[in-house]
């Protein structure tokens, strides 16, 4: 394990290089975003000059994002998207398209072997309690027995992936022969007043609603096209949304438990 900040270059011998670096919580993503935009832009750049020197296989950890509010749906890999490029969603969003520019650039210049991952919300067990978006807000709300934070009325849609199921459609990205973009995603679509009385009703029915207003350019609806993950790496979720909650919540309770003893 090497802790290492990747807007400065490194020298290290690789034959794989996933590129993950980056918070993805607009709450983490929008404390610091010219470090937000560094690391997307800098840090994949290290990173590519590090996979053309010891000729390792890249693979970009992208985004849904980068569709930005999008006006086709749900969004294919050929969707060039709607995005806001001085709003406050910008340094995450442009970020990881200059990162696919880079990252394709790299390929056609200098023949870099790249793999693109366009990710969509993802949850799972072991996400920090503050890490600020959705389910694990919902989640750790609903244990404490505050009221679940609703931004806007709640019509707005998400899809969301168990991690697991992200992780082995990210493995069979890399090892595969397609270099994408590939949306990896679960297409099952709710809103967000759907997500909250669903975890309502898995922890707590009692559990009371709260509106908050909408944060800028949050995006109105969301729902990956999959079609490219079944027919080129065989892959689809397999975990759907209750299940995937049911065990995020279990461990939710164990860390808050062993916190609070
Ligand atoms: N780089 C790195 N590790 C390496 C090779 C390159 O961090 O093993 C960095 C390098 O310092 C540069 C960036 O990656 O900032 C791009 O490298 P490239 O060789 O493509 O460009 P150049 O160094 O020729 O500008
Ligand atoms: N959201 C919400 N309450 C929260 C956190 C987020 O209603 O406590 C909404 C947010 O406005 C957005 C959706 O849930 O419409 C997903 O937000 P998240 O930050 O999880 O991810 P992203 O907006 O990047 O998809």
């Amino acid at each position: 394990m090497i802790r290492h900040d990747i807007t400065e270059p490194i020298r290290l011998e690789v034959d794989q290089i996933y590129h993950l670096a980056c918070p993805a919580s607009p709450v983490h993503y929008q404390y610091n975003p010219v470090k937000t935009i560094k690391t997307n832009v800098m840090g994949t750049l290290n990173m590519l000059g590090l996979a053309k020197r010891v000729n390792a296989r890249f693979l970009l950890a992208s985004t849904s994002e980068v569709y930005g509010d999008p006006d086709v749906h749900p969004q294919p890999e050929e969707y060039r998207g709607n995005v806001n490029c001085i709003g406050i969603r910008s340094c995450y969003d442009e970020g990881k398209r200059v990162a696919e520019t880079l990252a394709f650039d790299y390929h056609r210049q200098n023949n870099v072997d790249i793999r693109v991952m366009r990710i969509f919300n993802t949850y799972g067990p072991r996400m920090f309690e503050n890490d600020g978006r959705v389910v694990s807000n919902f989640i750790v709300q609903a244990l404490q027995g505050t009221p679940l934070t609703v931004y806007g009325d709640g019509s707005q849609t998400r899809s969301f992936c168990y991690v697991a199921d992200l992780v082995e459609g990210m493995m069979r990205l890399m090892n595969g022969e397609h270099m994408g973009p590939i949306n990896i995603g679960n297409p099952g679509e709710y809103t967000i007043l759907q997500l909250a009385e669903t975890i309502q009703k898995m922890i707590n029915p009692d559990a009371q609603l709260t509106y908050k207003p909408l944060p800028q350019d949050d995006p109105k609806q969301r729902q990956p096209d999959i079609t490219k993950a079944k027919n080129l790496l065989g892959w689809q979720p397999t975990i759907n949304l209750e299940e995937g909650l049911k065990m995020t919540i279990e461990d939710f309770r164990s860390r808050m438990e062993a916190e609070e003893s």
